[in-house]
């Protein structure tokens, strides 16, 4: 592999693997350092000097091994503890040279001095960055928890041992003494919480930072409490409590850090309560400051929570603000997402399949044909088997760069699959798809495709193409009819295009009408008869009748057959029968008038929806009724949702109640709905239709029709009429011929 940047994950990998001992080490050897400097500061030895000399050169080699490990991004702050440690041994060296600890000395102590006002300096930078490499505003809210933390810590501290002796004192010879327990408090929340706040790269070197933090405090304390001639049992206890404790967060954070998200609420909770307690202690000792009469005491506590509780408001404002503003960014990148195929930029299948259905049903206004190029590499498993995955991959980012190129301003690419590419035409007959699948095919034809390592391939193109409406009037089979073309490509030799056939020979559907966008499921997916809407029953009204809307007997659905052969089955005379084939074309067309949105809705409908779809009988009887041709079936229309028990809409009739015609259609349209794939539900098969049907006998439906229909198998036209007109011969009926 080449010497690409190492990906984001494994960076964060080799951070924590490669820098978590080094820390570890670090921390040790400085509060090591600072506990002996100060413990042999007691003998006033100058082996005080030597040692936290030794101890600064071990940390600082640490920090530059850490600095050679760490990745990019993290190496200038690692680079700070070196360099802290170098300036600080300068320092201290200066001081040695002095030759004393006296502080009167005066100039002299200046150069020692500044390096290692210096050296804190830097650390603290170095610090600040850590932190802001964070989130600043998490970083904030934990900053102002600590000192809510600190000062209901310090409080009780203060107003039990300080405020009384204030008057003996003056108090600020008391002071320091205020340094241990905010000092401990603040490194306990500061790790705690930064834990929580840091990405997990950061997490060690907050603990170092503060770790160094905790130990310098630490040491300040031993120094006063030394030079206060106290006894050194509490001074080691402190020492090794506040070691103990960096120790035991940086603990907690190594598994804190992988918290789940779940638990995060319940974090964030737990936080807000110690934040809350931490808000009324201090208020509680405020008040009791207030009430020793110690004026200045109560008022400082008492607006530092106040200043505390409005910068967090404040702060948790911000927060949210962030929050959403990261979630409106993320949800615009799901969106695109959602659309996009990651690898090549492309729109996805999803897109396409909504685009096409859109595009058809654009297209069904204006009559224009749309085209669809279905095109697959040819042997393209071959270059991932020589080549690898990620070369194939960026083989198929080319591939989608020349078929952008190669089409027209407003034809879509999307990838289908794959190594399977759908181009979109708008506007695309077969002519134009011909000439579009060229140039695409001829795109990859013209020049080599360029591999690493200075290797070129030649990838071909196989196009299979079908345009609607003279190949299919479904997405979905205009989609099947360019694949199967592109199997004919395919097996013709590859590199070639083949245009669907399927228009020619078979005979596809007449052009859907304008409505055709909102036909049920059930009609566009079956393959029936495209939907009748209403501006065409409005047109054979008043124009031409009814017979050109019957048309020629090749376009009969079989819906209409089923219903023709009960009829004639159930010994119905030859008018009757006329009457059932027509209904069972037009039993639907009262849904023209129902909301599209109820009509394409995958999932169940709601109650007012079904109160709606109730209504379609009705409206499509009182439809048919606006045509002389059609009055007759309008009774049958409206009643072919009636069940036999009476259960059924919109009248609630029952058996003989309802005519014989439309207990046919009813039978015939369950058949039709069970035997079809919906949005909601799969097709059943035939014998599960069967025995839908069987059992419906005497409620759903009428069980003679049942009988009836069950007589002839599903499509076997031919040995039901054949059988019928053996029947009906025998029992002297004259049956219309064309069913
Ligand atoms: P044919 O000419 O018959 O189409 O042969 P072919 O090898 O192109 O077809 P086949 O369907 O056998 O293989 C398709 C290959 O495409 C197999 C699969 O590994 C590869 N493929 C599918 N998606 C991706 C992808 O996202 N990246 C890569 N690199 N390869 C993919
Ligand atoms: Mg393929
Ligand atoms: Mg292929």
């Amino acid at each position: 592999m080449g010497e690409g940047p190492m990906p984001l994950g494994e960076e964060i990998r080799a951070d924590r693997r490669d820098a978590s001992p080094l820390v570890a080490e670090m921390v040790l050897l400085l509060v090591l350092a600072y506990v002996l400097s100060f413990w042999l500061a007691l003998n006033g030895s100058i082996l005080r000097e030597g040692v936290l000399l030794g101890a600064l050169g071990l940390a600082g080699s640490s920090g530059v091994l850490a600095v050679r490990r760490a990745p990019r991004s993290a190496r200038t702050i690692w680079l700070a503890v070196p360099i802290f440690c170098l300036l600080l041994a300068a320092g201290e060296s200066g001081r040695l040279l002095a030759g004393h600890l006296d502080a009167s000395t005066g100039a002299r102590w200046l150069p020692a001095g500044a390096l290692t006002l210096g050296a804190y300096s830097l650390l603290a930078l170095a610090a600040l960055r850590l932190l802001a490499g964070s989130s600043l505003i998490a970083w904030s809210l934990g900053l102002i928890d600590s000192a809510m933390v600190a000062l209901a810590a310090s409080a009780p501290w203060y107003t039990m041992y300080i405020s009384p002796r204030i008057g003996d004192h003056g108090g600020s010879a008391l002071l320091p003494q205020l340094i241990v327990p905010v000092a401990a408090a603040v490194t306990l929340v500061l790790v705690w919480l930064s834990s929580r706040a840091a990405p997990k790269a950061e997490i060690s070197q907050f603990v170092l930072v503060e770790a160094i933090g905790a130990g310098f405090a630490g040491a300040v304390f031993v120094s006063r409490h030394l030079l206060g001639g106290g006894s050194m049992a509490p001074v080691h206890g402190a020492l090794f409590a506040s070691a103990l404790l960096v120790v035991a967060a940086a603990e907690l954070t190594g598994r804190s850090a992988g918290v789940h998200r779940s638990s995060r609420f319940s974090f964030g909770m737990a936080r807000m309560a110690v934040v809350f307690v931490a808000f009324a202690v201090s208020l509680a000792y405020a008040g009791l400051a207030f009430r020793r009469g110690d004026q200045l005491g109560g008022f400082a506590i008492t607006s530092a929570v106040s200043i505390l509780l409005v910068f967090r408001l404040l702060v948790h404002s911000l927060e949210r603000h962030h929050h959403s503003v990261r979630l409106e960014e993320a949800l615009h990148e799901q969106e695109q997402l959602a659309v996009m195929d990651s690898l090549t930029g492309l729109y996805n299948r999803r897109f396409l399949d909504a685009e096409l259905q859109l595009e058809l049903d654009r297209s069904a206004r204006s009559h224009a044909p749309v085209g669809v190029l279905l095109c697959d590499l040819d042997h393209f498993k071959q270059i991932n088997d020589e080549h690898g995955h990620l070369v194939g991959d960026s083989v198929l980012r080319e591939v989608a760069r020349r078929l952008l190129n190669a089409v027209r301003n407003g034809d879509l690419v999307a990838r289908y699959g794959g190594e399977e590419f759908v181009v979109l035409l708008p506007d695309g007959g077969k002519e134009k798809l011909r000439e579009i699948g060229e140039r695409c095919r001829r795109a990859f034809e013209v020049a080599p495709f360029q591999l690493p390592q200075n290797e070129e391939a030649l990838v071909t193109i196989s196009i299979g193409g079908a345009c609607w409406p003279d190949d299919a009037n479904t997405p979905r089979g205009l989609v099947g009819a360019a694949d199967a073309a592109l199997y004919r490509a395919k097996a013709a030799g590859r590199n070639r295009i083949c245009l669907s056939d399927a228009g020619e020979g078979e005979g596809a559907g007449p052009l859907p009408m304008p409505e055709m966008s909102s036909a049920p499921e059930q009609a566009m997916q079956s393959g029936a008869e495209p939907w009748l809407g209403l501006s065409s029953l409005r047109s054979a009204v008043t124009g031409e009748g009814i017979v050109p809307l019957i048309g020629s007997r090749d376009d009969v659905v079989p819906m209409e057959r089923w219903a023709a052969l009960v009829a004639r089955a159930l010994g119905l005379d030859e008018a009757a029968q006329r009457r059932c084939a027509l209904a069972a074309r037009y039993h639907d067309v009262g849904k023209s008038t129902l909301p599209k949105a109820i009509l394409s809705k995958d999932g169940p409908l709601s109650i007012l929806e079904w109160e709606l779809v109730k209504e379609h009988p009705e409206m499509g009887a009182t439809l048919v009724e606006l045509t002389p041709e059609l009055a007759g079936i309008a009774r049958i229309i409206r009643e072919h949702h009636e069940r036999y028990d009476g259960r059924g809409y919109p009248r609630g009739k029952k058996s003989e109640e309802i005519s014989t015609e439309a207990r046919i259609i009813a039978c015939c349209d369950a058949w039709e709905a069970m035997r079809s794939e919906r949005a909601y539900a799969a097709a059943r098969t035939a014998s599960e239709a069967r025995a839908e049907l069987l059992a419906g006998r005497g409620t759903q439906f009428d069980p003679e029709v049942v009988m009836a229909f069950l007589m002839f198998d599903e499509g076997d036209f031919e040995g039901a009429t054949k059988a019928l007109d053996d029947l009906s011969a025998r029992a002297g009926i004259r049956l219309p011929k064309e069913y």
